[in-house]
C-alpha cells in the first residue's frame, strides 16, 4: 500500500478528549453537563447501533445522554408532539431524530419542527442557511467531521480541486459548501457528481481531493483516481464473508486495497470518516450547552 492512512479513529479520540475539558471544567464550575437526547423510531439494527454508540460516545465525555425510543408505527403527530417536548425541555440542551424515518411520516416536516437552537444535527433549514451565509451554526456531522479530518491531517484543501460523488442532503451537498467557502482551509474549486453526471470518471481523475459517499460498495476503483489523489471514503456496508470469523467484512464505497496503492492519502473503514461525524455531533452538542451558536 502506498498512500497513508488518515486515522479518523485517533483524531476522533483527540477531539473527545478536549470535548471531555471543556466539560469538566463546565462542571467545575458548577454548571449542568450538557444533554443531548435521540428519538429512534422503529429498530432498524443500522439506527439501533449508531444510537448506541452516540450515546455511549456522549456518557464517556462525561455529557447526559437519554434516548427516546419510539415504535415502528408511531405517528407523525406523536414524533411531533415528542419534538415539542424536547423543544420545550431545559434540561435538553441538543437533540437529533435518528434518520432514516419509517416511510409513513415525512422526514422534511419532522426537521423543521426541531428547534434550530437544539438542531444538533445541523440539519434544519435555518442552520443550513445560516452555514451557507457563513454565520455561526451547527455544522452537520459528516461534512464538519470531514473538514476537520483534512485540517487536522495537515491537508491542505485551500486551491485544490475536490470532486465529491454524491449529492444528499446530510454529506455530499453540504460537504460541497463547506469545501467552497472563503474560510481557512477551504476555498477549493468543487465539483459535485451525481447519479445523473455523465462523465464520471473523467471528472474524479481531475480531483486532488476526491470524496466519495453514494452508499455502493468498493464503486470507486483505481482507474477513477488521479495519481497521488487525497480519497475520502464516507461509505459504510456490511458485506456477508463466509472466510471472515463474523460472517462479515465492513468496507466503504472505494475498492481500498488498489485505491489506496495509487492514492496519496486514504480513509479507512472503519476508522475514518464514522468515528469524526460521532466527535462533529458531540461538538455541536457542546456548542449548545455553551450557547456559542445561538445566544439565549
Ligand atoms: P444517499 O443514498 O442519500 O445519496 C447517494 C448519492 O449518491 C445521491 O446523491 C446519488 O445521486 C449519488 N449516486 C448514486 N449512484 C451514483 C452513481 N453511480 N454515480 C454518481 N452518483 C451516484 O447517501 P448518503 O446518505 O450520503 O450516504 C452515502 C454513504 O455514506 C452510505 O454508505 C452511508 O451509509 C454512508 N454514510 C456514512 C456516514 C459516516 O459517518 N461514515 C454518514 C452518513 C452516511
Amino acid at each position: 500500500m502506498k498512500a497513508k492512512l488518515i486515522d479518523g479513529k485517533s483524531i476522533a479520540e483527540l477531539i473527545k478528549k478536549e470535548i471531555a475539558t471543556e466539560v469538566a471544567s463546565m462542571i467545575d464550575q458548577g454548571l449542568e453537563a450538557p444533554h443531548l437526547a435521540a428519538i429512534l423510531v422503529g429498530n432498524d439494527p443500522a439506527s439501533e447501533t449508531y444510537v448506541a454508540a452516540k450515546e455511549r460516545a456522549c456518557r464517556r465525555v462525561g455529557m447526559t445522554a437519554t434516548t427516546y425510543r419510539m415504535p415502528v408505527r408511531t405517528s407523525e403527530k406523536e414524533l411531533l408532539s415528542t419534538i415539542e417536548f424536547l423543544n420545550n425541555d431545559p434540561d435538553i440542551d441538543g437533540f437529533i431524530v435518528q434518520l432514516p424515518l419509517p416511510a409513513h411520516i415525512d422526514t422534511n416536516n419532522v426537521i423543521e419542527h426541531i428547534a434550530p437552537e437544539k438542531d444538533v444535527d445541523g440539519f434544519h433549514p435555518r442552520n443550513i442557511g445560516r452555514m451557507l451565509l457563513g454565520l455561526p451554526a451547527y455544522l452537520p456531522a459528516t461534512p464538519a467531521g470531514i473538514m476537520e479530518l483534512l485540517e487536522r491531517s495537515d491537508i491542505e484543501v485551500q486551491g485544490t480541486h475536490c470532486v465529491i460523488i454524491g449529492r444528499s442532503n446530510i454529506v455530499g451537498t453540504p460537504l460541497s459548501i463547506l469545501l467552497s467557502r472563503k474560510t481557512e482551509n477551504a476555498n477549493a474549486t468543487v465539483t459535485l457528481c451525481h447519479s445523473h453526471t455523465t462523465n464520471l470518471a473523467e471528472l474524479t481523475r481531475q480531483a486532488d481531493i476526491l470524496i466519495v459517499a453514494i452508499g455502493q460498495p468498493e464503486f470507486l476503483k483505481a482507474d477513477m483516481i488521479k495519481p497521488n489523489a487525497v480519497i475520502i471514503d464516507v461509505g459504510i456496508h456490511r458485506i456477508p464473508d463466509a472466510k471472515s470469523e463474523k460472517g462479515y467484512r465492513i468496507t466503504g464505497d472505494a475498492a481500498f486495497k488498489e485505491v489506496a496503492a495509487k492514492a496519496s492519502a486514504i480513509t479507512p473503514v472503519p476508522g475514518g470518516v464514522g468515528p469524526m461525524t460521532i466527535a462533529s455531533l458531540l461538538k455541536n452538542t457542546l456548542l449548545a450547552a455553551q450557547h456559542k451558536v445561538y445566544k439565549p
